[in-house]
């Protein structure tokens, strides 16, 4: 499982972080999203679907080994 993210959408919610902070961070200048790992660790996929799932601006997509989508 597979992280990416849309960085020019973020608006620095940092729901994201809240969640999830082993796989995003912010820039502390500008808030913006910063991916800190895209590859999850066997038995974080919900947490990281659960962080995706909080993003009021769906700029974090989360994609299985076949590259299918699952957030
Ligand atoms: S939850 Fe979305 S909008 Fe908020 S900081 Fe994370 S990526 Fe940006």
């Amino acid at each position: 499982v597979r992280i990416t993210t849309a960085a020019p959408l973020c608006i620095g919610t940092g729901n994201c972080v809240n969640v999830a902070p082993g796989y995003f961070t912010q820039d502390d200048g500008t808030g913006v999203v910063v991916l800190l790992a895209e590859e999850v660790t066997p038995g974080d996929e919900e947490t990281v679907v659960g962080a995706a799932r909080l993003c009021p601006v769906e700029a974090i997509l989360v994609r299985d080994a076949q590259r299918r989508l699952v957030r």
